[in-house]
């Protein structure tokens, strides 16, 4: 066996036996605290990211589809920047991640955030709700506290399991492109695996702790879901409702997490 092919071997056999159980981030304000268990390391993961959010801009690009509307692109932009810092409260080595974000003109209710911090908003995010800046930072900070963490990372590495017999035989022919198809399952991911309650839940909280220690009103993400809700049942369902289900006691959970980082919001907002 040649070498390329035998390391990629030990690649594999890393992922099946290299299980191992971390903490992606700390507690903050909100006490989100659950180890979890990650089969592959998360600088593959952001790798895999990279490459994937590379294409899919290039792609975007190539559609004339790609920050189009400057004012647009301007105030997510302002949001997303006044929302990044505050990572720093549940894992101090976000900062030296490389944050992205670009406006996609899709007409689809949708945003993400990928692991390490590429970001994309939809215009019809945005139009179909007439978001507010605080609705922006709402999804934004629900995107961000996904990318905290590491939900996609996880949730790779549960599918790892179930798919590494196939993985394992493709590595001793040699055929294994490890790289291209962790670039293939972190789009999956992100376009369109939905993610669990438990994920969903955690990004909620951590994700209006984000905006109000950014200065935007916790509250607005109780508006942004009753909003998705709406749409919910027309003929275009947003398409962020299925990455990122709703469960009937988010609004409940908002309303209390919300009102704890109320405290952080008006300290926010009294700096100005
Ligand atoms: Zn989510």
């Amino acid at each position: 066996m040649n070498r390329p092919a035998l390391s990629a071997v030990f690649l594999s056999l890393t992922l099946v036996w290299g299980c191992q159980s971390v903490d992606t981030t700390q507690g903050g304000t909100v006490g989100v605290d659950r180890q979890q268990y990650m089969a592959v390391s998360a600088q593959e993961v952001e790798a895999g990211a990279k490459k994937a959010y590379a294409q899919m801009m290039a792609e975007a690009q190539k559609k004339n589809a790609l920050d189009r509307d400057a004012a647009m692109v301007a105030r997510v932009r302002a949001i997303t920047q006044k929302l990044i810092p505050q990572t720093a409260t549940f894992r101090p080595d976000a900062a030296k991640w490389e944050w992205e974000v670009h406006v996609i003109s899709i007409d689809e209710v949708n945003a993400w955030c990928m692991p390490g911090g590429k970001m994309a908003m939809y215009t019809g995010l945005i139009q179909k709700l007439n978001a507010t800046d605080e609705e922006i930072a709402a999804v934004m900070g629900h995107e961000i506290a996904h990318a905290l963490r590491e939900h996609s990372r996880e949730q790779i590495s549960r599918q790892m399991g179930t798919q590494m017999a196939v993985g394992l035989a493709g590595a001793l022919l040699g055929i294994g492109d490890l790289g291209q198809s962790l670039a293939g399952a972190v789009a999956d991911v992100t376009l369109n695996l939905p993610k669990s309650r438990t994920a969903e839940q955690e990004a909620d909280r951590i994700g209006v702790e984000l905006a109000a220690r950014a200065g935007y009103d916790p509250r607005a993400a109780i508006g942004l879901w009753e909003k998705m809700g709406k749409l919910a049942g027309g003929n275009q369902p947003p398409k962020f409702l299925s990455t990122h289900p709703s469960h009937e006691d988010r609004i409940n959970d908002l309303r209390e997490y919300s009102a704890k980082v109320m405290p952080l919001y008006q300290q926010a907002t009294a700096k100005r």
